[in-house]
């Protein structure tokens, strides 16, 4: 859209509404407004192109600008918040300009005068509160984001970035290395990005252009250290920002920016921001983003919430419980104690199931009290939020009460004992507001009879000044003997007499007339106006009364809020804690046993997601200690390798949130990050192809996984020629063993690597079961110790109904590659070859320090043989060299 552009600015012909159009626009770039004329919200220009085609309405067009039409579409008053959504779901920032005055007003200023208008609302995707936009088992995280570059080398070192979920108020602050940033979007899944406007044309920013996030330019100035410490420091009333550990200038600086920016959008609307915590990630499991992906973590790969490991665990029974599980899934943690407390819980409830029961029952009719208060302090909130609120603090007591004195193991007990006793604030809420809280409060409603004499009083009155009219109307009707007479009342006349025009020639002298439609006369009389004017009065008093007893008690919820939002936190974790708790009883997990040691013990372990979703699930072990931590599995296709790769990376994201998994035993290394790299998916969106996507998880992996860590690698090399990938997998492998000592199940599809475990101790070699029987094969799921002896390819082409002479012919092929080409056949083949495609599938150890070469009389090649470092060079280089060797020879 073009912004600020000459083109929008008022010509001498521009009509006074339109001037007033083009200066709100001028105030608020880079978003679409919606102007406000009467019963409509209209849009003009680009703005009005580009909504009617995402909201599909009708583009009209409205007068002249520069001599060409306007172009202009709009959306219903009512309809606001329907439009207004889709707009900000397709990433658009949405200026809600309202006419702030009675259009009888500005008449008043002269014929032609204007309303006055005023942008009263600005949407964005990251500063939603309102439910309907909102999806409520998820945060809705705002980020603001200061890279540091390094001036020398343009390259950015670090990232901060601050994040608050305005909807609950969460708020942190972190600063990770650039490489990790990856992983911190992931995590938090911001849906708007603050960036500063420095870096609108650097890498950084065209990287995030090609996400969803809807991204926002800020001046630089808004992002000034010194200038955002003292205003934090005065908006938070401290006197050193150090406390929240916020200590660089950059995550002043994106503190500071957030709360600029609230201030920009909310209009000043909220009453205050909570504090912003600094995150620590060292206590995190770390989880890339890629692999979270790959292990449909939250979501499956193709979107599906049921089919994630997050969708096959969420049985929590409140949407803030349902958040705080999401974003413990995508945070594990690394901390033994901590993790022993979780499980304590999950224990209690699990020996307490009556009690896990009769709390799930209440926690399923409670409503979202942390949206709802949060609304409350953004001052964007209906009746039905207060209601929700009453009706969360009776759960919570309940819960309370049922809890007390229970024996909840950890803490759980003290901060049982802690919670607030909400019961005077109910006891407060139950009185005064009425059971069934009104939809909006612009027609009053809210407080229950008996609050408040003196609002009851004006009620009366009110109410009676209605029995007036129609005590006015028996009486009018016996004096002109017009039995059909009625006194009506609509926004233009007020209260008024209506007759039939048959009846005309009936009506007294004291009657004015006011309109003559075409079967009615409207009159009206000053006996009439005194009581509409008594009657409106008495209605203003009333509504004025009720509207600051409200607003007083609102003041009063808000005096709890430390200790709601204290609650509320306690009681998703209770949700949580049941949930894992009934979720175990239910499916047969077992508690894990949690250890420091580098190990990794799974007795009859199943895949949580597909177990959950298919019945005969086959179970199986994996036993990787401190001497044994490399497993290769070969296996023939479609025999269940992926899956069981997964699932023991599953069970370590279970265990590592505090759930039980399941198995029928489990003692569980803690791990500090996890890796995969799993299937080939393209990345053609962002210009790579597969292979590169491949070697780039690869080579994060190598780069970064340390004793401590667990990998799964999923067919590495498979994305080129047969050669490169062997090579490349087995300089993997290699360099997993002896640099980066972690933790690692390598399935490939090249039975040649099996060779290394002769190589590297301990290695251990492990297949799937296949049988074949009458021509079929079947595939029994279950791993055992050896080496596939073929890979069923044809048998699962065939399967996949590739036509039958297509089968019969690759079945002679692979005969005929066999014959020549075995492992066997080519270990027992000691002859020297110049061919390196020979060479390299004669994989014969001569030292601890591997070479695929022996015995060869070309003198160049084996220079450069001698010259490569394996354990130096990445995988890139690898596929380099080959390339060079294969010229060479
Ligand atoms: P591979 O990687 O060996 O080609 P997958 O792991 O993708 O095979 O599994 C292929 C299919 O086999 C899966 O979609 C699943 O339906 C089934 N499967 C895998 N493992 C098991 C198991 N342990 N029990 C039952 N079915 C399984
Ligand atoms: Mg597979």
């Amino acid at each position: 859209m073009e912004d600020n552009n000459l083109f929008y600015c008022a010509s001498k012909d521009t009509t006074p509404m339109m001037s007033q159009y083009f200066a709100t626009k001028a105030q608020y770039p880079g978003c679409i407004l919606l102007f406000r004329m009467g019963d409509f919200f209209e849009m003009f220009f680009d703005d009005a192109k580009t909504a009617s085609s995402i909201l599909n309405i009708a583009l009209t067009s409205r007068g002249k600008h520069l001599e060409q039409d306007i172009p202009m579409c709009g959306i219903p008053v009512a309809a606001l918040d329907n439009y207004v959504g889709k707009l900000v779901k397709y990433g658009y920032k949405v200026a809600v300009c309202d006419q702030i005055e009675d259009p009888q007003e500005a008449k008043k200023r002269g014929y032609k005068a204007i309303v006055k208008r005023e942008v009263t609302r600005i949407l964005t995707a990251g500063t939603l509160v309102e439910d309907n936009f909102l999806n409520s088992n998820k945060n809705n995280f705002l980020m603001a984001v200061v890279p540091e570059v390094v001036k020398k080398t343009a390259q950015i070192k670090t990232v901060s970035f601050a994040v608050i979920d305005i909807s609950t108020g969460d708020f942190f602050v972190n600063t990770v290395i650039a490489n990790e940033f990856d992983s911190t979007m992931d995590m938090y899944q911001p849906k708007e990005i603050i960036i500063p406007s420095y870096f609108e044309k650097s890498e950084f920013a065209k990287k995030l252009k090609t996400t969803k996030i809807s991204l926002t330019f800020l001046p630089d100035s808004k992002f000034n250290s010194t200038m955002e410490k003292e205003r934090l420091e005065k908006y938070f009333k401290v006197k050193t920002l150090d406390s929240f550990g916020i200590n660089s200038n950059n995550e002043l600086s994106v503190c500071g920016a957030i709360l600029e920016y609230l201030l920009i959008t909310q209009r000043d609307n909220f009453s205050s921001l909570p504090i912003p915590r600094k995150m620590s990630f060292s206590n995190y499991l770390v989880i890339d983003a890629s692999t979270s992906k790959s292990l449909e973590i939250t979501t499956s790969v193709h979107g599906e919430y049921e089919y994630s490991l997050l969708g096959v665990i969420d049985q929590t029974k409140t949407a803030f419980g349902a958040r705080l599980l999401a974003s413990r899934v995508s945070m594990p943690v690394i901390e033994k104690n901590l993790l022993e407390k979780r499980l304590d819980c999950v224990e209690f409830f699990i020996k307490n199931k009556n009690l896990a029961e009769k709390i799930r029952e209440e926690l399923s009719i409670c409503p979202d009290m942390e949206r709802s208060i949060s609304r409350i302090r953004f001052n964007k909130f209906a009746p039905r939020d207060v209601g929700d609120i009453r009706e969360s603090l009776r759960i919570m007591i309940k819960i309370k009460s049922i809890l007390n004195g229970s024996g909840l193991p950890s803490e759980g007990e003290y901060f049982i004992e802690n919670m607030r006793d909400f019961s005077d604030l109910l006891k407060l809420l139950d009185k005064a507001l009425v059971e069934k809280l009104p939809a909006g409060n612009k027609d009053g409603g809210m407080i229950a009879d008996g609050y408040s004499r003196e609002l009851d009083e004006l009620k009366y009155t009110k109410n009676h000044s209605e029995d007036l009219i129609a005590d006015l109307q028996a009486k009018y009707i016996s004096e002109t003997g017009i039995n059909t007479l009625k006194i009506k009342n609509n926004g233009i006349l007020g209260w008024y007499i209506e007759i039939p025009a048959t009846q005309k020639s009936k009506v007294p002298d004291n009657f004015i007339h006011r309109q003559t439609l075409v079967n009615n006369i409207r009159y009206i009389t000053k006996e009439l106006m005194a009581l509409q004017a008594r009657l409106s009065e008495a209605f203003d008093e009333w509504f004025l009364l009720e509207q600051q007893l409200y607003a007083k008690l609102i003041e009063d919820i808000m005096k709890y809020y430390d200790e709601i939002n204290y609650a509320i936190k306690l009681i998703s974790l209770i949700d949580i804690y049941t949930n894992f708790a009934i979720l175990s009883i239910e499916r047969g997990y077992i508690r894990p046993e949690i250890t420091d040691e580098p190990i990794l013990k799974i007795k009859n372990g199943k895949h949580p997601i597909l177990a959950a979703h298919i019945e005969d699930f086959t179970k199986n072990d994996c036993e990787l200690t401190e001497d044994s931590r490399v497993c290769l599995l070969t296996g023939p296709n479609m025999a269940g390798i992926s899956t069981y790769l997964r699932q023991n990376a599953l069970l370590i994201v279970l265990a590592q949130i505090g759930c039980y998994v399941p198995a029928t035993e489990a003692r569980i290394g803690l791990i500090d990050r996890l890796f995969s790299r799993i299937g080939a998916s393209d990345d053609i969106a962002r210009g790579r192809s597969t292979f590169m996507v491949e070697m780039i998880e690869t080579a994060t992996i190598l780069n970064q996984a340390t004793e401590k860590s667990f990998v799964i690698l999923d067919e590495v090399g498979r994305g080129t020629s047969t050669y490169d990938g062997l090579a490349i997998a087995w300089a993997v492998i290699e360099n997993l063993y002896r640099v980066n000592k972690c933790r690692v199940l390598f399935a490939t599809h090249y039975r040649e690597l099996t060779v290394l475990q002769n190589v590297l101790k301990n290695i251990q070699c492990k297949t799937l079961k296949v049988q074949e029987w009458n021509n079929e094969v079947i595939f029994h799921h279950k791993i055992i110790d050896g080496i596939a002896d073929k890979s069923y390819g044809i048998h699962v082409a065939s399967l996949a109904g590739i036509p039958q002479s297509v089968v019969k012919r690759a079945t002679e092929l692979l005969k005929n590659f066999e014959s020549k080409n075995s492992i066997e056949h080519l270990e027992a083949e000691e002859k020297t070859s110049n061919s390196v495609e020979d060479l390299i599938s004669i994989p014969k150890p001569i030292s601890d320090q591997m070479s695929f070469f022996y015995d060869l009389d070309n003198d160049e090649l084996r220079k450069k043989l001698k010259a490569i470092n394996l354990d130096l060079i990445s995988p890139r280089n690898a596929l380099d060299i080959l390339y060079e060797l294969k010229e060479l020879a």
